[in-house]
């Protein structure tokens, strides 16, 4: 919840205004000093409008822990700023900073060290991707390292795909230091699921969720002796309970008590198989008890290696359980972003983030130099030239199938004439992929025009260099019988010059002549040019490969110099 403390006329109507448009927003009434008390007992977030002295006066006695104080932003009495003061990471301050400044029209003002750099906040590293932190963690002490330049050493056995990450990080294993790791490196950054690696003065070691335990047990298992089995096979092994992601048994477990119980004070999911489909996987040690009982002669060795892991510990037994421990591969990322046609006004916040969280962003030259300013320090790009989508994707997918995050852009919307689809009849199930959407071309040029698109319409791409001629006209005909408002892509380039006038004379066959024609050059770019014309004066010389051409459909009209296609709510 997030709580509102005002007291002046102007406080006290913006915090009218958010506790309105909020759900999550209450106001609490009374002389600051007490409604701070109030909200600060009842709320994560809480929002002062006060000049800055006064909310770090008020604040200053209730400040205990930044791991458990709300987060606390202040908003002058002009509204021109919203300050995240304190808690701006695990408080959620530099956050809610940005809410109430978009709620309000304010300039978010953050002033956490990471945030100024651009760094991604120690307290967060990974957090996405379920990475705890180890007690003992030197947080202070690698992010004073971190933001003050200091090389600090990434020391992970695998890779993950945490995002870039800033240029004084230098990767490298435990064994084998990164020749860049210089001793001076003191700072360590590591992720392991192993106990050998601890965490201490100079050191942050993170958790990742890597391990599966494979859990087999008699009715009546007690959750203490599954839970005890579990630990001590783990500590043997020297591999931490932290790390572990899921349990994973035998489908008519499904209701055994013991075990539900010690997956929920693990805080971790249990994914049950068939014994059928376990009795198919072969295991190093089989049993014909365990057949007999339950169907397959390995439930804790079999649904680890079922659940896709390497088997890193055999099974392993008390009077009434047994258990495997297996390491799960690391799914990688793969975001498909779409930069919208031009304009960075017109690339969405989510793309941002997906391009921000990228540490390989892979595309055209010319899109990529378009939001080079979007990416972070740390980010590699990959240029692939025109023509070269398959290895554009392939590029792309590599990143993410060895556990890396890349992003793959393209201009427009990332699914319409582009890269999305060859990346994702690629992509097997064993990497993640996000599709982020854009603003495609027909609808920034139908958005120059008016709303030629306000009625039932469809896109047809004039490149025959994959479509054979003969669909590509049989659509158009469909198209034109239809009664469809079209966009055309890829209209027209120096080497397919006829085709247009061809598309036009098929449509004068279902439309009328003077039937309103869009033409779209460089949408929302610098050099955009919009022009009208009719379906039978249009001139293909006028279009070109940069060139979105809307045609009406047999309602389209203009008005005031608009295209629009109605609804039907005026007739
Ligand atoms: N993925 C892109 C389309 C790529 S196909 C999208 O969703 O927009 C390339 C064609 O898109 C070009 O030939 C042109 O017809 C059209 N196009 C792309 N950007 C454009 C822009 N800014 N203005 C006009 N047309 C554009």
């Amino acid at each position: 919840m997030i709580g509102l403390v005002a007291t002046t006329r102007n406080g006290r109507r913006r915090a009218a205004h958010l506790a309105q448009l909020w759900k999550d927003a209450t106001l609490y009434p009374g002389k600051p000093s007490e409604a701070l008390r109030g909200a600060w007992a009842d709320c994560d977030g809480i929002v002062v409008f006060l000049a800055a002295g006064a909310a770090v006066r008020l604040a200053a006695p209730l400040l205990a822990d930044k791991r458990r104080d709300p987060g606390i932003v202040c908003v002058d009495d002009a509204g021109r700023y919203a300050v995240a003061l304190a808690g701006g990471h695990a408080g959620g301050a530099n956050e809610l900073a940005s809410r109430v400044a978009e709620a309000l029209g304010a300039e978010p003002v953050i002033t956490t060290a990471s945030e100024s750099l651009g760094l991604q906040a120690l307290d967060s590293f990974g957090a996405e991707l379920g990475f705890e932190i180890e007690a003992g963690s030197d947080l202070a002490g690698v992010g004073a390292a971190l933001v003050s330049g200091d090389t600090v050493r990434l020391v992970s056995d695998r890779r993950w795909p945490t995002g870039p990450l800033p240029d004084n990080v230098v990767r490298g294993t435990e064994d084998e230091p990164d020749e860049n790791a210089c001793e001076s490196a003191t700072a360590r950054i590591v992720v392991s699921d192993r106990l050998v690696d601890e965490a201490g003065p100079g050191c942050v070691v993170y958790r990742p969720p890597s391990l599966v335990v494979g859990v087999g047990c008699s009715r009546g298992a007690t959750e203490d002796e599954i839970l005890n089995l579990l630990r001590a096979t783990l500590r043997r092994a020297g591999l931490s309970g932290k790390s572990v992601a899921a349990l994973a048994s035998v489908d008519v477990k499904a209701d055994e008590p013991g075990l539900l119980r010690a997956a929920e004070s693990l805080g971790v999911p249990v994914r049950f198989r068939g014994a059928r489909e376990l009795a198919g996987i072969e295991v190093p040690n089989p049993s014909s008890v365990v057949e007999g009982a339950v169907g397959t002669p390995s439930v804790a060795e079999a649904s680890v290696i079922a659940a896709g892991a390497e088997l890193l510990v055999e099974k392993e037994k008390s009077r009434n359980a047994t258990v495997a421990i297996g390491r799960l591969p690391v799914r990688g990322k793969l975001r498909l972003v779409g930069l919208g046609p031009g304009t960075d006004a017109l690339i969405p916040p989510m793309a941002r983030e997906a391009l921000a969280r990228s540490e390989v962003v892979v595309g055209l030259e010319q899109y990529v130099e378009r939001i080079r300013h979007l990416l972070r320090p740390g980010t590699s790009i990959v240029t692939l030239p025109l023509g070269g989508e398959i290895a554009r994707a392939e590029r792309a997918l590599a990143e993410a199938r060895e556990g890396g995050s890349a992003a793959l852009v393209s201009s427009g919307d990332v699914g319409v004439y582009a890269m999305a689809s060859p990346a994702l009849e690629l992509a097997g199930e064993d990497v993640d992929v996000e599709v982020v959407p854009g603003i495609t071309a027909a609808q920034a040029a139908a958005s120059l025009l008016g709303s030629p698109l306000g009625h039932d319409h469809c896109s047809i791409s004039l490149s025959d260099l994959l479509t054979p001629w003969e669909i590509i006209e049989r659509r158009v005909r469909a198209a034109a019988e239809g009664d469809f408002v079209v966009s055309l892509y890829n209209p027209r380039s120096r080497g397919r010059d006829w085709q247009l006038g061809k598309v036009c004379s098929i449509l004068l066959e279902h439309r009328p002549p003077e039937t309103p024609v869009g033409i779209v050059k460089n949408a929302y770019r610098d050099d955009a040019e919009v022009s009208l014309t009719t379906l039978s004066d249009l001139r293909p010389e006028d279009v070109d490969m940069l060139t979105v051409v809307v045609v009406g459909s047999s309602q389209t009209k203009l008005v005031a110099g608009r295209m629009v296609t109605p609804r039907g709510y005026l007739d």
